[in-house]
């Protein structure tokens, strides 16, 4: 069975990393989806937030990461996939992906929505705190993939 993991991952956190990789072990297959124009301005570029992505899932078996411009549910047709993985962390994230879950459904009746709840360690963890600290010079050491935490220093040192 083919999952996907769709978010706009600006950046990929460790947060993510976690959700991506407990999707890994119940599905066959998971592709990573990461949306080229998501709803806030993105601080990377759609390339760029799928190089962060795949230097975490290349050599994993089963998971794979690609770019998608279109309806969620078409990209998940696309790749025959009956199963939309999101995570959630607080009561807060719950609203928002209630309503896109029901959205989802209203599209297609074939396709679930499944929520896997964040690991304790990871559950304050969102791409728009760990911006905020890298622009003010803090340490994000084990909050991002290392590939993302030199970018983030480089964007911040400019
Ligand atoms: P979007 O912009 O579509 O909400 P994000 O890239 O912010 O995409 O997040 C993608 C998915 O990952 C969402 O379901 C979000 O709730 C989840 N997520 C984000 N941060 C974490 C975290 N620290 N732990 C678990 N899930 C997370």
């Amino acid at each position: 069975m083919t999952a996907i993991c769709p978010g706009s991952f600006d950046p990929i956190t460790s947060g993510h990393v976690d959700i991506i990789k407990r999707a890994s072990l119940l599905f066959e297959r998971v592709v990573v989806g990461v949306a080229k124009h998501p709803p806030k301005k993105p601080l990377f570029s759609a390339k760029d937030r799928l190089r962060f992505v795949e230097a975490v899932v290349s050599g994993q078996k089963g998971l794979r990461a690609e770019i998608f411009d279109s309806l969620l549910i078409e990209f998940a047709q696309k790749h025959d996939a009956r199963i939309i993985v999101r995570g959630l962390r607080a009561i807060s994230d719950f609203e928002h992906e209630f309503q896109m879950a029901q959205l989802n459904r209203k599209l297609s009746l074939q396709i679930e929505t499944v929520f896997i709840m964040a690991s304790p360690e990871y559950g304050y963890l969102s791409s728009s705190a760990v911006k905020e600290i890298a622009e003010f010079g803090g340490c994000i050491e084990n909050m991002v993939p290392s590939v993302v935490e030199e970018a983030l220093r480089k964007m911040y040192s400019k």
